[in-house]
């Protein structure tokens, strides 16, 4: 598994991240428990260790591409499934601190097993919907940085992720292009909770060439106490 490494590596690299020894054998490692969970739940449909190794953790590495954050920031990635985009980062920046949300129980086993497994420290993995824990006192109004792949469009996602935030706080959503039509319908939402968008910035994939949009959103004011609505609210009334 020296290529799994050297790809790694060399992918990471050519994104202006270098990626230290004890990382590429942190990840190798997540890789086999991936591979190995996955046969008994479904975890990922990518299985092919270069399509991991790119699709998802380098992609998921790109959220560096447009913030660096301070060290022992608080960060949270919401609908972190398998542990992504959060996992890839916390490998690469030990110094984060990193709290996973995850809804369902069985993704929350696998995450819990691989951050004992990794000997990582620094990391919370919160079983339930992100709309419940938003309110609770711990999480709401508490990261400096939110974090989010494959989970819902921007609207939705917005209601997931800005009452997470404090002022000032950064959130990243990795998407696709078609983020390009979320972005319009994504003004009330911005409005209401307090966003602003940054920057949209287009990242090529080492290897696969795959198109990502990367947009950076700052909470630029508190967000309204009625916010996040009730589980499943925002996707059946997005703002
Ligand atoms: N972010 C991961 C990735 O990019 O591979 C997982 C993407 S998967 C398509 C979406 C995940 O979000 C699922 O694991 C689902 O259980 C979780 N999820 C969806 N809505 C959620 C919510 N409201 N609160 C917490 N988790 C949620």
């Amino acid at each position: 598994m020296h290529e799994f490494k050297q790809l790694l590596r060399d992918a990471a690299g050519a994104l202006g991240i270098s990626l230290m020894e004890n990382m590429c054998e942190r990840f190798l490692r997540y890789y086999r428990l991936l591979i190995e969970w996955n046969e008994k739940f479904n975890l990922t449909s990518l299985i092919e260790p270069r399509d991991v190794a790119i699709k998802h953790f380098i992609d998921s590495l790109t959220c560096l591409l447009v913030h660096n954050p301070a060290g022992g920031a608080r960060v949270v990635d919401i609908g972190t499934g398998a542990g992504f985009p959060g996992l890839p980062v916390k490998i690469v920046r030990e110094d984060l601190h990193c709290t996973l949300v995850e809804s369902t129980g069985k993704k929350v086993s696998f995450l819990r097993h691989v951050a004992g497994a990794l000997g990582m420290t620094g990391v919370d993995v919160a079983c339930g919907r992100a709309e419940d824990l938003a309110r609770h006192v711990h999480y709401r109004a508490s990261f400096d940085l939110a974090l989010a792949r494959a989970v819902a469009p921007l609207p939705v996602l917005l209601e997931f992720a800005l009452p997470f935030l404090k002022t000032g706080g950064l959130f990243i959503a990795l998407k696709g292009p078609a983020v390009q039509e979320e972005l319009p319908a994504s003004g009330n939402a911005l409005n209401i909770l307090g966003g602003t968008v940054k920057e949209v910035k287009t990242v090529f994939l080492p290897l696969t060439g795959d198109e990502r949009k990367v947009v950076l959103i700052e909470k630029t004011g508190p967000t309204p106490e009625k916010y996040p609505r009730r589980p499943g609210v925002p996707q059946r009334r997005p703002l």
